[in-house]
């Protein structure tokens, strides 16, 4: 068997597409285009990359976003002053601070921050606990761009197990709260989990989504025979190419469906970012 692969960056075409046409039908309506502010602390070089490629998505939809690029000497009161004032600003539709964040900046306090209806990273304890509730609003981008691209090659949810390796608060819990939304039984590996069990696991996979940030952390060999494999591992190797955690040539012999690294989650992170801060705008109006 070769794996088909999922094409993330033609689905984020049709996505953004779709919202350049409902940007222009809210000017067409004399309604106010939406505003999107990107807040990025320091110079972490591929931050810098990320928030490049948001900015410049923004403006190929008709969004208009805001550049507050900040010394890394930032203090935390400052950063919490801006967010302050642009969850007060009635043009601002969305707030995005690009992590990581300097080390004296708390994170998490920093997301509290932030008004949840402004909270277009879907981060904010708020917005976690209406999709733990099965009342999702504003969705981690990561995880709800892999259920678009889950549902658009017609992947079936409900009595299949979904393995989802990794578990941190930005891609791994979140899409476990999505998979189980969408009627999966779902298991979560992570640092503690041991070997025997990942590889456990993994080989009983029906929807495999894998995000360590360890390059081939995951042996293709695993990999159930017709599985559904996502990966959103995004690793930088010493040749400058990028690699998912996923061995991705075995992987392919064995899966029915595969993302490609890159090509696969990472242009759908961008457009749900878009579709969030479209979507606020939409539920402030
Ligand atoms: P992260 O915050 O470093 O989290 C990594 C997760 O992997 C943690 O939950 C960690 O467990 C777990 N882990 C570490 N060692 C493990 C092991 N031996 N077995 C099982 N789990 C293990 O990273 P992240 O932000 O989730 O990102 C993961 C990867 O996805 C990175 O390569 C990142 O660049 C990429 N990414 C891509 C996109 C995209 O749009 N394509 C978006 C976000 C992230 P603990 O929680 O127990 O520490």
């Amino acid at each position: 068997m070769t794996a088909k692969i999922i094409d993330g960056r033609a689905l984020s075409q049709e996505i953004r597409d779709a919202i350049r046409h409902r940007v222009a039908a809210r000017m067409a309506a004399k309604q106010r285009i939406p505003g999107l502010a990107v807040v990025l602390v320091g110079k972490d070089p591929a931050s810098e990359i990320y928030v490049r490629n948001k900015r410049q998505a923004c403006k190929d939809v008709g969004i208009v976003s805001r550049a507050f690029d900040l010394p890394a000497t930032t203090t935390e009161t400052a950063l919490l002053k801006l967010i302050g004032e642009l969850n007060a600003d009635p043009a601002i539709d969305g707030i995005l601070v690009q992590l990581p964040l300097p080390a004296h900046i708390n994170s998490e306090t920093v997301i509290e921050h932030i008004l949840p209806g402004k909270d277009v990273d879907g981060f904010h304890p708020y917005n976690i606990g209406r999709l733990a509730q099965r009342i999702p609003l504003l969705r981690p981008c990561t995880p709800y761009g892999i259920i678009k691209l889950l549902e658009k090659h017609g992947e079936r949810f409900m009595q299949r197990h979904a393995v989802v390796v990794g578990a941190s608060n930005i891609v791994g819990r979140p899409m476990a709260l999505e998979l189980l939304l969408m009627g999966s039984t779902v298991s979560v590996c992570h640092r503690f989990t041991s070997q025997a069990d990942l590889e456990k696991l993994v080989r009983l996979a029906d929807i495999l989504v894998v995000a360590v940030g360890k390059p081939k952390f995951i042996p293709g060999h695993w990999i159930k025979s017709g599985a559904t494999v996502i990966d959103v591992g995004m690793n930088r190797l010493a040749d400058g190419k990028l690699a998912g955690d996923v061995e991705f040539d075995n992987a392919r012999e064995h899966a029915a469906f595969i993302t490609p690294v890159p090509g696969g989650v990472g242009p759908m992170t961008v457009a749900m970012l878009l579709s969030n801060t479209l979507t606020a705008a939409e539920l402030r109006a």
